[in-house]
């Protein structure tokens, strides 16, 4: 193909053919086009972007560059994504939450990813469960029990991937309309029906402002739309750690504890209004009627018991589900971070209670490094509480002093205090918000 042509008119502000587009992923992932003309090409979409066409026309070359799944006519499957954040351990109760509420719900995930964590790794917490299913087995199960997590499989559009890495090592990753194929490519490959995006929005996302994270969720929306799939969007609080605890087995202690009708409430917010969007799809039902359906299930306890089916089916211990902290390997070396001062929390930096994490041992500094399952930290505090000096903001479960040093730099970077005079009163209480903050239908 005449590639200098090819990125002469992406450069110049001109528009790509359907067939042209098609024919430049194939000869990319041929290895026929070397790296350094395609990311020339990346560059000039980062300044030019592509047209509805264009992107459309790439993200089903990208999608078609492998095996798409097909669970034939007789399912609507309905799936999710989440733009990715810290303690973002939603996936772990949306699905047998969302397979509880009547949807077939076939997940792919993948492993943690920069600073946040991934649901594969979390997964690995549970004694004998297994992340990786083929194709054959994940269609079979969801089949069978409405539910699969399986981690994604070389084979599913693999352009996308070598597309990816490209990005991330040429300065082209933030490119919405790059962005919005590489998410739609993987999710059309993964087969399903409906999609329901999360788009995290804070300073533990991708997206800090709340004005990027409503493009990029309209145009997920808009993008999956134009192929065919119905589509919805949540852009939900990601400026501090979701939940209480971050980590990998200390996450699925604190999804099991919410579908025990326990554990903090922007986890539950999040995972019902998501399964709610997923309902609302999948049954085309209103988003509202949705919400309370997915609560109901949560209440009376059939998203647990289909948790434990869940598990079971993977090979892993559904004991899980009775008494997790028995089954789950937690670290037991306990540090703790203190307020310096009294007054109230202001911020709490995901970014860096995520970074901490990682150099604990709980997510990896080099691809395919192995990582620890047991280490993790729960937030004792969260954005808007009053402390006073002295009390624990963070709890530190480590496996490792030398690990434990090294993340502390980043965990003391993490707490933002706004300092109260020690007699005044202890006002500042977190008000009652939502962790929901925008819907695109
Ligand atoms: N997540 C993806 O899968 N792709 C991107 O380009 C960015 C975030």
């Amino acid at each position: 193909m005449d590639m200098l042509g090819f990125i002469e008119r992406k450069r110049d502000g001109g528009v790509h053919s359907g067939d042209e587009i098609a024919r430049f992923v194939d000869a990319f992932a041929s290895g026929e086009v070397p790296d350094y003309q395609a990311a020339a090409w990346l560059m000039a979409v980062c300044f030019n972007g592509l047209d509805e066409e264009e992107l459309r026309g790439f993200t089903l070359a990208l999608a078609r560059s492998g095996e798409v799944l097909s669970f034939g006519d007789d399912l609507f499957l309905v799936d999710k994504h989440s733009t990715g954040g810290v303690g973002d351990k939603i996936t772990l109760l949306l699905v047998p939450l969302a397979a509880a509420c009547g949807l077939s719900v076939a997940k792919l995930s993948g492993p943690g990813l920069g600073f946040t964590g991934g649901t594969v790794d979390k997964l690995e917490a549970i004694p004998g469960f297994r992340t990786h299913l083929p194709s054959e087995e994940f269609l079979r199960q969801v089949k069978k029990i409405g539910c699969a997590i399986s981690g994604h499989s070389a084979d599913l559009a693999p352009a996308e991937g070598k597309f990816y890495s490209l990005r991330d090592v040429t300065a082209t990753v933030p490119s919405l309309p790059l962005i919005c194929s590489s998410i739609v490519s993987k999710k059309i490959a993964g087969g399903a029906d409906a999609f329901v995006f999360d788009v995290k929005c804070g300073s533990g996302a991708f997206m800090t402002d709340y004005d990027r994270a409503e493009r990029l969720a309209k145009a997920l929306v808009s993008l999956s739309r134009s192929l065919g799939k119905k589509a919805m969007a949540l852009i939900t609080d990601m400026d501090q750690p979701l939940g209480e605890w971050v980590g990998n087995a200390v996450e699925v202690l604190e999804a099991v504890n919410v579908l025990r009708g326990a554990g903090p409430d922007d986890v539950r917010e999040v995972a019902v209004s998501l399964a709610g969007a997923m309902v609302s799809l999948g049954k085309e039902i209103s988003f509202g009627e949705g919400c309370s359906l997915a609560k109901e299930k949560l209440a009376d306890g059939s998203a647990l018991e289909k948790m434990k089916i869940l598990v079971e089916a993977q090979g892993g211990d559904g004991r899980i589900c009775d008494d997790p902290e028995k089954i789950l390997s937690i670290a037991p070396e306990k540090e703790f971070i203190r307020a310096g001062v009294s007054g109230t929390l202001v911020r709490v930096d995901a970014r860096n209670i995520g970074e901490g994490v990682k150099r604990l041992g709980g997510g990896r500094m080099s691809l395919g490094e192995p990582i620890s399952l047991s280490v993790g930290v729960r937030l004792l505090a969260k954005k808007g509480m009053a402390v006073s000096a002295g009390d624990p903001l963070l709890e530190i479960r480590y496996d490792s002093a030398e690990k434990l040093k090294e993340s502390l730099l980043f965990f003391e970077k993490a707490f933002f205090m706004e300092e109260r005079a020690e007699n005044s009163s202890r006002s500042g209480e977190e008000k009652k918000r939502s962790f929901v903050l925008g819907i695109i239908r």
